[in-house]
């Protein structure tokens, strides 16, 4: 849009090259990675060394030339061959992706490394962007542009595929495939509208442009035509003059003052610059100041359109550059007529534009006013005075080639502008405007610089780059979202899992009471306490009595719920302190903290009488037996055990349905407990 300016053209060569370090140093790490021989770090320090060379010596293209070679070719293509490497080792997709980003590093290496801007040496002379165009017929950007987008959606999908590969969940790996497609629409749908945007952004200022450049123009037109108006007036009244009729038809002496005193007159009045009175011939009769007029002023006007135009009949205007002074003038005639209508010679005025042109010294905008063949004669741009703007006819080059002073005959364009078009001039892109002079052949151009316009374009390029960023964060941040869902689900699935796994591990399942795991747990955990506390607990084991009668009177269904019952009952009459377990079968066991055996044995006989008192449902009344012991410093948890069991065998032994609290050990007594 701005043209290539070369300071622009050395920043994109740099960023380029930078670039192509960040692919070769992928390369190289990757390929060092696996075991092969591979220079440093300080190869990209020579590297850049040589493009900077390249840069300093041979300017911008050379240095992009050569980062291509040298940087760009080998990181793509080392990039290429190591995903086909890769790629070998692999199965299925993973494979098919591998040789994906692979091809479109091979291909890319190509179109970026290979096909460089034509420079004049072998091979970019021949393998160029140029060469490129004329035979596929599309610009190598536009391929490098998708080749870049299937490398990147490759090196994507590869990595989407570990993903889906560590999280292995269906819901996850659904969801990046359709996130894949999503994301591609999306950016086609904003790539594709920014494009458009950036077009209409582009088109509203090329318009605002065009229309103030016509405005421009038929301002810049209208000072001219300001300028020349008072000469085409006033001419007309020189020829209209009688004494100026007088002195061409007759020549009395009187009429040639008198004509003479109304061209001086004339001349002033208009501000032109000389007034000439002309014969049929063209030859001057009469000039105003004579005393002022040096020796190149011209005194035959034959040759002179305006004159041909005024003799026959017309006014003549013509713009004119004086090739011996340079002089721009501008020259307007009027017929003289004989009374009988007949011309019988001219009034010219000449007005020079030396004054139109130092007007529009400040005007900011380059305008020239160019000869018919598009010659430079007026301008407010130095050094294009006399300059071609665009290609002269043969015959006007050589002579203006012969003039003094030889003006630069080389033209500024390619081609003429015929009336608008936007061309690229002084570095730069600019709208120029071509309007003719009027009653002339001269025209007026004028350029409109468009910086802007690459402003409003970069506005729409921004906006773009912005809605894309978004897209792309809100795309990641919804696939971590997503991924930590899943892998939140994952954990509280594990959880559960493990939770229920030790609930079944210290639960009975047809009571819910604790196990008895769960019950030596928490007794081991008690005995370490007390030891240290010297706290007192006891131990109450508990027998459902005769429950064999209720299984086989009942069966065994009936004989569960009188045990989920039991459970139930005794729970009840509980503190929450109290460790309440199944023993095994219909024998339960508790463990009373803070209890010497004597008050457990209150808390048994409570518990007894309230079995003993319930109405089991389709079985009736139920009793139990316990024993008791109290903890004892020299027991363990076995001796403990034994010790209430031994009291719950002797209350059975005594009648059933009562309680026997366990005496304090004697050595025999634990040894009798173990063996029972
Ligand atoms: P006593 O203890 O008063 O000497 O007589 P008993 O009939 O209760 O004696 P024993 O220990 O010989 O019998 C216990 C019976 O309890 C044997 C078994 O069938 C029954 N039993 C053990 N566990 C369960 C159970 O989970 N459900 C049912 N329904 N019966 C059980
Ligand atoms: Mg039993
Ligand atoms: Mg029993």
């Amino acid at each position: 849009m701005i043209g290539d300016t070369p300071s622009f053209a050395m920043a994109r060569t740099a960023v380029m090259t930078v670039s192509f370090m960040f692919l070769l140093e992928f390369a190289r790490q990757e390929g060092v990675r696996r075991g092969l021989k591979l220079p440093g770090r300080w190869v990209h320090v020579v590297l850049a060394l040589v493009v900077a060379v390249a840069a300093i010596e041979g300017g911008p293209i050379a240095a992009n030339v050569l980062a291509r070679y040298a940087i760009g070719l080998v990181g793509a293509l080392g990039s290429g061959l190591l995903f086909a490497w890769h790629a070998r080792a692999l199965s299925g997709e993973a494979r098919r992706l591998s040789i994906s980003a692979a091809a479109g590093f091979l291909i890319y290496g190509i179109a970026a490394g290979v096909v460089v801007p034509a420079a004049p040496f072998w091979p970019a002379s021949v393998l160029n962007h140029d060469s490129f165009v004329q035979f596929f017929d599309i610009p190598i950007q536009l391929v490098r542009g998708l080749l870049a987008c299937w490398i990147a959606y490759s090196i994507w999908a590869i990595w989407a595929a570990q993903l889906i590969e560590q999280v292995s969940s269906e819901y996850y790996t659904a969801y990046l495939r359709r996130q894949f497609v999503w994301t591609l629409v999306a950016m086609v749908t904003v790539l594709g509208c920014g494009w458009t945007l950036t077009q209409v952004l582009g088109e509203i200022y090329k318009q605002n442009v065009e229309r103030e450049a016509n405005g421009d123009i038929d301002l810049l037109a209208s000072r001219l035509a300001g300028e020349t108006a008072s000469v085409k007036g006033m001419v007309k009244a020189l020829g209209g003059s009688r004494s100026v009729r007088g002195m061409l038809g007759g020549g009395r002496a009187e009429d040639r003052e008198r004509a003479q005193a109304v061209l001086n007159l004339d001349v002033d009045a208009s501000g032109a610059e000389h007034g000439y009175i002309l014969d049929q011939a063209g030859t001057v009769i009469a000039a105003s100041n004579p005393q002022a007029s040096g020796p190149s002023e011209v005194l035959d006007f034959g040759n002179f359109s305006f004159f041909q135009t005024a003799m026959r009949g017309t006014p003549g205007y013509e713009f004119a550059v004086d090739a011996a002074t340079g002089g721009r003038d501008f020259f307007a005639s009027y017929p003289v007529r004989a009374i009988d209508g007949r011309v019988i010679g001219v009034a010219v005025l000449k007005k020079s534009l030396d004054a139109f042109e130092v007007d529009l010294r400040g005007f900011d905008r380059p305008y020239f006013l160019v000869d018919p063949d598009g010659v430079v004669a007026v301008t407010n741009r130095p050094g294009m005075l006399s300059r071609a703007l665009w290609p002269l006819p043969a015959e006007r080059r050589a002579a203006l080639a012969q003039q003094p002073g030889t003006p630069n005959v080389a033209p500024v364009l390619t081609s003429e502008i015929t009336d608008a078009t936007w061309i690229n001039i002084f570095g730069a892109r600019d709208y120029a405007r071509r309007r003719s002079v009027e009653h002339s052949q001269w025209s007026l151009v004028m350029l409109k610089p468009t910086q802007e316009i690459f402003a409003s374009r970069i506005l729409g390029i921004v906006i773009t780059l912005l809605v894309t960023i978004m897209t792309l964060i809100y795309i990641s941040g919804r696939e971590r979202s997503v991924h930590d869902q899943v892998q939140m689900a994952k954990r509280l699935k594990l959880q559960d899992l493990a939770r229920d796994l030790r609930f079944q591990a210290t639960t009975d399942p047809l009571t819910g009471l604790y196990n008895r795991l769960r019950f030596n747990q928490a007794l081991a955990a008690k005995m370490l306490r007390s030891m240290r506390s010297k706290m007192p607990f006891s131990v109450i084991i508990f027998d459902v009595d005769r429950f064999k009668q209720v299984n086989d009177t009942y069966g065994h269904q009936a004989g569960d719920r009188v045990l989920v019952r039991l459970a139930a009952i005794v729970a009840e009459r509980l503190r929450a302190s109290d460790v309440f377990a199944r023993w095994g079968g219909e024998e339960f066991v508790v463990l009373v903290p803070d209890l010497e055996g004597r008050t457990a044995c209150q808390v048994a006989e409570k518990l007894r009488v309230a079995i003993e008192q319930t109405a089991f449902d389709g079985v009736g009344a139920t009793t139990c037996s316990f024993g008791v012991a109290q903890y004892d410093e020299d027991d363990t948890a076995e001796s403990l055990i034994a010790r209430a069991d031994l009291a719950l065998y002797r209350a059975k032994l005594n009648g059933r349905n009562r309680v026997d609290l366990a005496s304090w050990p004697s050595a025999e007594e634990t040894e009798m407990a173990s063996v029972a």
